[in-house]
């Protein structure tokens, strides 16, 4: 005390006393003392581990305290740095309107924001670890197990639209996005998931779609009558021999089928929404399917030559009204996507896992970058180019949604000649 007076009123009288009187060590341990460096400086906050043990004479009396330590005030400084730091980070996760989480490179939760405490009323206890997968949507469980399962494999962030329970017992839909954090090495070493509500959005999203199927029902039954007036005076107009008038009627038809078309596809676009697009499959002649929907194609066109190339004789199983359908819809796109051009080539091939079907035209073609995109609902490339052509982009989504249903699979390859072609895998 003598050498260091700033100790005074510190607690080391104390402490040493103790251990005078008992006997025991003590240890102190990241211990804050006001200390000057030197007798020039003022004393300053500093911390030291150290030890105070008692030396004993032959006769077993204390004669002395040895005193043992060493400063960290450095790594205490860094300490404190971090927990401030973490504190800033907690504070600002508990401040931000989305849910956030933290989560080991297993996916098991270490930490969660308050929203997240707000939303499902669980404490960090019932929550941490793999707790929130309690709340998740029965079914949306397994996808969300794959889906984690490949981001991990291929440190690629997993966003996924999902449902989770809230207090009140009702699921709602939230956007799910959890972002690996890498280690030097490129080992994933934990997850920051931030997951935001989306339920306004969809409860809007089915609005509209309630809406497009109310709509789609209503238009159905006037245009299919209006068709059938059209085809009546078509037939009077023949056998009155007035050309002139038959000639208008017929243009007028070649519209309402294209609007009956249009209608048919918002249509079943509202039944694949709400799972409704019913399925009767059998097994059929594919040569003879894909002949049968290129002779009716062939009618449509005066511009377009489709060519066809069998293959040998396979019969598939499936929903052939619906594969027709979807034939239909990438032969029309060629068509109306090739303008310039005067073939279509349709080609059918056999393969180990099932039969390719591939329709080349020679049109303006898709970019790389957007070709996954054409299959998205309401989709359409941009451009001046593109914009001219009428459509509703949901064709190919409908098309897709077929083919993933019926256990084909569907793509696009359209090189740098601007040639584009479909090909279909339908497995046996
Ligand atoms: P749409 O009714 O707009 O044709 P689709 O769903 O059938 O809708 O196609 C989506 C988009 O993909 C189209 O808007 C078009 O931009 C592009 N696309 C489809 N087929 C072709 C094609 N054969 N050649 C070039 N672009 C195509």
């Amino acid at each position: 005390m003598i050498a260091l007076p700033e100790l005074e009123g510190q607690g080391f009288d104390t402490i040493l006393d103790n251990v005078y009187n008992t006997g025991e060590t003590y240890l102190g341990i990241d211990v804050p003392i006001i200390l000057a460096r030197d007798e020039n400086l003022a004393p300053e906050l500093r911390y030291f581990n150290f030890s105070y043990q008692p030396m004993y004479d032959e006769n077993k009396m204390i004669y002395s305290i040895l005193v043992f330590g060493y400063e960290v005030t450095e790594p205490m400084i860094a300490k404190k740095r971090i927990e401030e730091s973490e504190l800033h980070f907690r504070r600002m996760a508990d401040l931000m309107p989305a849910k956030i989480t933290n989560a080991n490179a297993d996916g098991g939760v270490t930490y969660f924001n308050k929203n997240w405490m707000d939303f499902t009323g669980m404490s960090f206890e019932n929550f941490r670890d793999f707790g929130y997968h309690s709340i998740m949507h029965p079914d949306e469980m397994e996808e969300f197990q794959i889906r984690f399962n490949e981001a991990a494999e291929t440190g690629t962030v997993l966003e996924m639209e999902m449902r989770f329970l809230n207090k009140e017992g009702e699921y709602i839909w939230n956007l799910n996005r959890a972002s690996p954090v890498k280690d030097e090495n490129g080992n994933i070493k934990m997850w920051i998931g931030v997951t935001t509500e989306i339920q306004k959005i969809k409860d809007e999203e089915r609005q509209k779609d309630n809406f497009l199927s109310m709509a789609s029902h209503e238009l159905k039954t006037p245009v299919t009558t209006i068709k059938a007036y059209g085809q009546i005076a078509e037939m009077m107009l023949q056998e009155n021999g007035d050309s002139k008038t038959l000639a208008i009627v017929n243009k007028m038809g070649n519209q309402i089928t294209r609007l009956n078309t249009l209608i048919g596809e918002l249509l079943d676009f509202t039944k694949i929404k709400e799972g409704k697009l019913i399925y009767n499959e059998g097994f059929f002649d594919f040569n003879e399917f894909v002949k049968e929907v290129v002779e009716d194609m062939r009618h449509t066109t005066v511009t377009h030559k489709i060519l066809y190339i069998p293959t040998t004789d396979v019969h598939i199983f499936g929903d052939k009204e619906k594969l027709s359908q979807v034939v239909n819809n990438l032969i029309s796109n060629g068509i109306k996507y090739s303008p310039g051009a005067n073939n279509i080539l349709v080609t059918t091939r056999l393969q180990n896992d099932g039969v390719t079907l591939w329709i080349q035209d020679y049109g303006i073609g898709i970019a790389k970058e957007v070709q996954g995109k054409v299959f998205e609902q309401f989709y359409r490339v941009t451009g001046d180019s593109q914009t001219t052509y009428p459509g509703m982009g949901i064709g190919l989504y409908i098309s897709a949604e077929i083919i993933k249903r019926e256990g084909g699979k569907i793509w696009v390859e359209s090189s740098n000649d601007k040639r584009f072609c479909f090909l279909y895998v339908a497995p046996f």
